[in-house]
């Protein structure tokens, strides 16, 4: 008999966290418009979103959704080496692995199921897996879950992963890094971390959920703006929730690697098939992302004008071009004031805390889509003017 009551004690955390004013609250938010919601019955102008291109609600996907649905029904009714595999899937896997300039790609239903069925495909026990600090929660449950030893180097340091990965024992071992940081918004060093994984004999895996649509060529991603190709990075993973404005993510490489990767990605294995409608407006934001060039060039305008605002306000703003232009402020409670005064302001910004970031790093994480305007900008900018002054100035 253990005695100990698994569930009181996972209560009695969540209780203690919320003593420390780190709980998290689950609103239900309704749909206003591109760039506003609906919280607690108030229309509030929505920074908070990673729909960076602004195609969540766009007429094309929501029409090539319901057509598939109407096609293939609902769900794909079975894992896709059941029977869940349809033609838009297939499709989509073929468009993405074209505009990634890979051989194929493999879907998965999250990002976090891609994650960790890759990494736990690629390691195992006796292997090593260098990351850099900063990088994604499913990254590092990817590392733990396949068994390895996990290595992580201080944020972008490329000096740091290189003394790490010669630490590395006699196995197998990847370099895993963020393409854009998702709290920080910053690039990895990309170029840096190629050649040291190649002179350490590593392989080098990029994780570009922030990046794809956003970054490079047609939208291609951080690894393609950075020059990289499939033989420097043979590991190159994205998520459709953000840029994309839809729901799942894929893995891309080399024919052979994708091939195996399908039979023993265990996530990809054992789970049903993302819906094929969704794969069908999935499809049609790929399309939509690399020809509409000027997304990119509108989000790029809105983040320098953004920034210029900041600046000239002496905001402390987090080193970074993309979208994700987070205010760092430090303590939670304060990130928690200034939040709910933007809230009362008519502004959704959520504040990020512990244990997403670590301690003394709490942000809020402003981002910005191609749905926004001048205007809006300017909105958010004087609203935080004010309650950055009323919650001990900037
Ligand atoms: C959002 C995100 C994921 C997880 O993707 P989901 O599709 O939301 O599960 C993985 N990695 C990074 C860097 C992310 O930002």
């Amino acid at each position: 008999m253990s005695g100990v009551d698994v569930i009181a004690r996972l209560v009695a955390a969540a209780e203690s966290r919320a003593r420390d004013g780190l709980g998290r609250r689950l609103r239900t938010i309704a749909n206003g418009d591109p760039t506003h919601v609906i919280v607690d019955g108030r229309r509030l102008l929505n920074f908070s979103s990673n729909d960076y291109l602004g195609l969540a609600g766009h007429p094309a996907l929501v029409a090539a959704l319901k057509q598939a649905a109407g096609e293939h029904g609902v769900g794909a009714t079975a894992a896709s080496l059941v029977c869940g595999h349809r033609r838009p899937h297939a499709e989509l896997e073929e468009a993405l692995a074209d505009w990634t300039g890979r051989d194929r790609a493999l879907l998965f239903s999250t990002g976090y199921a891609a994650n960790v069925g890759v990494m736990q495909a690629l390691l195992a026990a006796g292997d090593c897996c260098v990351q850099d600090r900063l990088n994604h929660a499913s990254l590092i449950d990817g590392a733990r879950l396949a068994g390895c030893a996990l290595r992580r180097y201080p944020h972008a340091d490329v000096e740091a992963a290189r003394r790490q990965l010669a630490l590395c024992e006699d196995g197998g071992a990847m370099l895993v890094s963020d393409g854009v940081f998702s709290m920080d918004g910053d690039i990895a060093p990309l170029a840096g971390l190629a050649s040291c994984a190649a002179e350490m004999e590593a392989t080098l895996m990029v994780d570009d959920a922030h990046g794809l649509g956003v970054l490079g060529a047609e939208g291609a991603g951080s690894v393609v703006e950075a020059g990289l190709d499939a033989s420097q990075v043979p590991v190159l993973m994205a998520t459709l929730g953000k840029a994309l404005g839809t729901a799942g993510a894929f893995v891309a490489g080399d024919g052979d690697f994708i091939t195996a990767l399908a039979q023993f990605a265990r996530s990809h294995v054992y789970s049903t098939a993302p819906p094929p409608a969704l794969a069908a407006a999935a499809l049609a934001a790929v399309s939509i992302a690399r020809r509409e060039q000027w997304r990119r060039e509108r989000l790029a305008a809105l983040v320098e004008h953004f920034r210029n605002g900041a600046q000239a306000m002496d905001l402390p703003l987090l080193p970074s071009r993309t979208p994700i232009q987070p205010l760092l402020l430090g303590g939670a409670e304060r990130t928690v004031a200034v939040s709910t005064a933007l809230e009362r302001d008519g502004f959704l910004v959520v504040a990020i805390r512990p244990p997403t970031v670590p301690a003394g790093r709490a942000r809020l994480r402003i981002t910005l889509t191609a749905a926004h305007d001048f205007g809006d900008v300017d909105k958010l900018l004087r609203a935080l003017a004010k309650a950055m002054r009323d919650n001990g100035g900037p």
